[in-house]
């Protein structure tokens, strides 16, 4: 009689939410340093502390294998990762096979060279980071960039039949201006726009509550001259989709400081490190790397059940009066989105 691998039991956390999608940053380097992100002068993580991409997809197996149905790639930026698209391919073997999705998360610079061999890789989604349309505005809240390279690696994932969603941070006082704007360019172009609010993650040198605007302002804004209707798509992550009145472009929200969406949780993340964390917002993490080195695969896989257990039930960001500036000291480009 033949033996059938048993299928493997969901994961299923401490508070019963099914975990099926792991976001892996593959590196904590960027080549732009947004001011709501990083800190002007960063520290980065030396080499050999970072997981090999030989070491990358052997977990990202072992997750899949547990149940892991979505696998998003970020950083950092995961485009200045050398030989990033080798992960790219390894992990796209899984498509269709256990894995139902594998997306990215960009800042766009690198995506002219990339676009093709992502899609080819099996991407069809990406999200790309573009908080102004503005090249002076750009320069400044990216300190220094070129908004040119990601305006071409845009054109450049478009042609190459990527589905674009563009990630704008509302900043107020920097680019609230913009946001009408943007939705009206990315209808023209043919792109999703999900706005987020900005979360007390790592200290940057400059203060985020001044920045801070909540998206319940904005959504209310917005809706008095396109209306919005909220509808039931969802991409596996936070974003709350809502139908823009005479537009095809969705509008997404993620409101982790105004709507706390932690009840429908469903992710698990990894650092370059290594690190699984079970929440954005706590320091908590188990570290995968150390038994892995240790003891291979057979070591990590308790770890992942231990994980699933720890897994917090909410976060508790809070910015203004009486609020630290940073809840966890790691940098959001630690852990990505
Ligand atoms: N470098 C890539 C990029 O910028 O798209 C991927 C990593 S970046 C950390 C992922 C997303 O997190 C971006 O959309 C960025 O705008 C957002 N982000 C970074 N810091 C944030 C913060 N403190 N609050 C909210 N979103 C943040
Ligand atoms: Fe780099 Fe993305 Fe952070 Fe900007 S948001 S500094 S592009 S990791």
């Amino acid at each position: 009689m033949a033996i059938v691998d048993p299928a493997p039991a969901p994961m299923t956390d401490g508070l019963g939410r099914r975990i099926n999608y792991l976001r892996i940053s593959v590196t904590d380097r960027c080549d732009l340093r947004c001011r709501y992100c990083m800190a002007e002068r960063m520290t980065f993580l030396p080499r050999s502390q970072v997981l090999t991409l030989e070491e990358i997809a052997l977990l990202a197996d072992l997750f899949i294998a547990r149940g892991v149905r979505r696998i998003r790639l970020t950083g950092g930026e995961p485009l200045v990762r050398r030989d990033i698209l080798d992960l790219v391919r390894r992990i796209g073997r899984h498509l269709g096979g256990g894995l139902d999705e594998l997306t990215m998360t960009s800042n766009g610079t690198r995506l002219a060279q990339h676009a093709d061999a992502l899609y080819e890789a099996g991407l069809r989604r990406i999200n790309v980071s573009l908080d102004t349309l503005d090249t002076d505005r750009f320069t400044h809240v990216t300190r220094g960039g070129d908004i040119r390279a990601v305006l071409d690696g845009l054109a450049a994932a478009r042609l190459a039949g990527l589905a674009v969603k563009i990630n704008m941070v509302a900043l107020k006082g920097i680019n609230e201006d913009e946001i009408l704007p943007m939705l009206h360019w990315c209808n023209a172009q043919g792109f999703d726009l999900t706005l987020i609010e900005t979360m007390p993650l790592g200290d940057t040198g400059e203060d985020r509550s001044d920045h801070y605007l909540p998206l319940t302002k904005v959504a209310a804004a917005i809706d008095t001259q396109h209306r919005l209707t909220p509808v039931d798509m969802r991409t596996g992550g936070p974003a709350r989709y809502h139908a823009v009145d005479g537009m095809q472009t969705r509008l997404g929200l993620i409101t982790p400081m105004t709507r706390n969406f932690c009840a429908d949780c469903n992710r698990m993340r990894m650092t370059c490190e290594g690190k699984i964390f079970m929440c954005l917002g706590h320091e908590d993490h188990i570290d995968f790397k150390t038994a892995f080195r240790d003891g291979g695969i057979a070591a990590v896989e308790p770890l992942i059940d231990r994980s699933l257990r720890l897994k917090p039930a909410r976060h508790d960001f809070r910015i203004g009066a009486g609020a630290s500036p940073a809840a966890v000291q790691r940098h959001m480009s630690v852990t990505g989105g």
